[in-house]
């Protein structure tokens, strides 16, 4: 008898291979690639070139637990650990909400809001991953970056990936990561050029919540346990005390939230209240301009 072979034989009795795997998966093929190419530490086009190769053992086994995981419903980004985030790959764990393409719309909106303002500060309230501030300190090396979150175990992730995606040397310095529920633990005397943030938007029995990757997420991340908009409330009410004249306030929400957010700005004293549109066309920022305590 000679030894077992050392690769595992796909259902119909050949060795498996990435192509195999591949063709076998019930998963779209894009969810099906990223876990192979993160269970092999391969690049994407080696997919292709190495398709045929047979796979050891280990490596098929782990990529069919990461498979199964996912059909039953795991996000993508937490059984990899990562989502790309504005050309950058930020750390993801089950305690943070995993970063979405339409949130790049915040931080380009706060990029132009601090666009002539040399050394600006800016403050993230309710970071999560990190990746507002730290996309905002990667194109803004000049700018003091303040990232604030209740939880310990986010701020631990964002932390990490601040660290690991920002230059050391970066004229701003160190994100400063604290722990704070909203504007708690923030030191009163600061004053920022820009506040944004992300903040948790969906109603308390939306049933948005039982779906797809946000069964998964940190549910105080997504909801307010109220009516939506309690967390953008006292965003708003708490930023006219810390903008400086002219500083900007911009605030991520839900789709059909625009109208309420705007709403609020204007009664808190804002000018220039807008919306802005994602790449779908639905509002999903709004945001203003702080006129200044006694100013007309
Ligand atoms: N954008 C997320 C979603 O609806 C919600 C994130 C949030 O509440 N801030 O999937």
């Amino acid at each position: 008898m000679t030894d077992a072979p050392s690769a595992p034989l796909d259902s119909s009795g050949r060795p498996a291979t990435a192509d195999a795997l591949l063709r076998a998966s019930p998963l779209p093929a894009l969810e099906a690639r990223i876990l192979l190419t993160h269970v092999l530490g391969w690049r994407r086009t080696q997919l292709i070139t190495r398709g045929e190769e047979p796979l050891n053992g280990a490596s098929v086994e782990r990529y069919r637990t990461l498979e199964a995981r996912r059909a039953a419903g795991e996000p993508v980004a937490q059984l990899v650990g990562a989502r790309e985030f504005f050309g950058l790959e930020f750390e993801v764990t089950p305690q943070v909400l995993i970063p979405r393409p339409e949130t790049e719309l915040l931080v380009e909106t706060a990029l132009a809001a601090i666009e002539n303002r040399p050394r600006a500060q800016v403050l993230d309230l309710g970071t999560g991953t990190g990746a507002i501030a730290v996309a905002i300190a990667s194109m803004r090396p000049d700018a003091r970056v303040w990232a604030l979150d209740r939880s310990a175990d986010a701020l631990a992730v964002a932390t990490r990936n601040g660290t690991r995606l920002l230059d050391a040397n970066r004229p701003g310095g160190a994100v400063t990561f604290l722990q704070s529920d909203w504007y708690g633990s923030l030191d009163a005397a600061l004053r920022f050029d820009a506040i944004v943030s992300n903040p948790p938007y969906i109603a308390n029995g939306d049933p948005h919540l039982l779906e797809g990757d946000l069964r998964f997420e940190p549910r105080g991340a997504l909801t307010d346990e109220a009516d939506g908009l309690s967390a953008i409330r006292t965003i708003i009410a708490g930023a006219p005390g810390r903008l400086v004249a002219g500083g900007a306030l911009w605030i991520e929400h839900g789709y059909d939230q625009a109208e309420a957010v705007r709403a609020l700005l204007n009664a808190q004293g804002f000018a220039q209240v807008r919306s802005e549109r994602d790449l779908a066309g639905i509002e999903r920022i709004s945001g203003g301009l702080w006129r200044g305590n006694g100013a007309a």
